[in-house]
């Protein structure tokens, strides 16, 4: 028995996707007292999770872990910053269940946040190869999967943020959850949802799963990676793998159609780059430090001052849907 909402939809699926929930469900629904012109909604990702480390890369790898022992790899090779979230979460949960992380580590702003990050990496079991730069990071990559095999088994390799179609079923999963939220009266249906982009896995994910459950809502995607291409289109191209990698696997629906008209991505709160802090997310840590919720100012401070913003700018209207992404521990 499943209790993927994704699995009740497409039955059919289950076997081929296996999914192995890590969290209670569904993650918590309030309105913010902002006190600004739209009526402004959280949903709380950042108590999701068994124990470890919260947020929303635990909803990636309840697909990401089962389809890794699926596949009867041992090791999973992934890559991130040297405060990456996604590393710490792989490493915590895929030990667990018996597999090894071995992680690319790109140089990022080095603030306390990303030494103690660093710190639980060190602790967590995970092998830490310190690459540097994504040029080295590429050019070592051939070696770090034959370092990684195991007899000719090469092992499972994961692009950063696990962000891989596979993994962009989290958020699918994930806008099911919101849209029986809307249909149970827990709060109405947003107008917009804002989440930071970091590997556009969360995004792309929503933007399906709002489709397939029949919600208008439109996906508002802050970016805060400067390192990667994360325009609309190719967001709503990894949208697509995702949906290919359903009906690969046997689910049965009409194509949803999406076009990146469907999804909007701004730039405009990034700032020098990624990991870097910028006066307006530090702003919007404080603003939403009083009305109770904890944000970091790499992603989640800077997808929470574009509302503000927008909202003051007259460029936002409707109930609007903050996802908080952050899993503080
Ligand atoms: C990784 C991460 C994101 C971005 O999600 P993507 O799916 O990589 O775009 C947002 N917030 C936090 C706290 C994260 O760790």
């Amino acid at each position: 028995m499943t209790d993927s909402l994704l699995h009740q939809r497409f039955p059919e699926v289950a076997s081929e996707l296996p999914f192995l929930r890590l969290g209670d469900t569904p993650t918590p629904v309030r309105e913010l007292p902002l006190g600004i012109r739209i009526p402004v909604w959280c949903k709380d990702e950042s108590g999701y999770g068994s124990g470890g480390w919260g947020g929303n890369k635990i909803r990636k790898l309840e697909w990401l872990l089962p389809d890794a022992q699926r596949r009867g790899t041992k090791t999973i090779v992934t890559v991130g910053g040297t405060g990456t979230n996604w590393g710490l979460a792989a490493a915590l949960y895929g030990r667990e269940l018996g597999l090894d992380i071995a992680l690319a580590l790109v140089d990022q702003p080095v603030d306390d946040h990303v030494r103690a990050q660093l710190a639980r990496l060190e602790a967590s079991g995970a092998t830490l190869h310190h690459t540097r730069s994504k040029f080295r990071t590429v050019l070592t990559a051939p070696w770090l999967m034959l370092r990684h095999s195991s007899g000719r088994k090469l092992p499972y390799y994961l692009p950063v943020g696990g962000s891989s179609p596979i993994g962009t079923l989290g958020y699918v999963e994930a806008a099911l959850e919101l849209a029986a939220q809307v249909r149970a009266g827990d709060l109405p249906e947003p107008a917009h949802i804002v989440t930071a982009v970091g590997s556009g896995g969360t995004a792309a994910g929503l933007a399906l799963g709002l489709r397939l459950a029949g919600l208008r809502t439109r996906v508002l995607g802050v970016v805060v990676n400067d390192t990667l291409p994360l325009e609309a289109k190719h967001i709503v191209e990894l949208a697509h793998r995702a949906e290919e990698v359903l009906r690969e696997r046997g689910a049965q629906f009409e194509p949803v159609g999406l076009t990146p008209d469907d999804v909007t991505m701004l730039r405009d709160w990034l700032g020098p780059g990624y990991g870097h802090e910028t006066l307006s997310a530090i702003a919007a840590r404080d603003r939403a430090n009083m009305v109770g919720l904890h944000l970091e100012t790499v992603y989640t401070a800077k997808a929470f001052a574009a509302i503000t913003d927008l909202s003051a700018r007259g460029d936002l209207d409707g109930p609007t849907l903050f996802l908080n992404t952050y899993g503080p521990r």
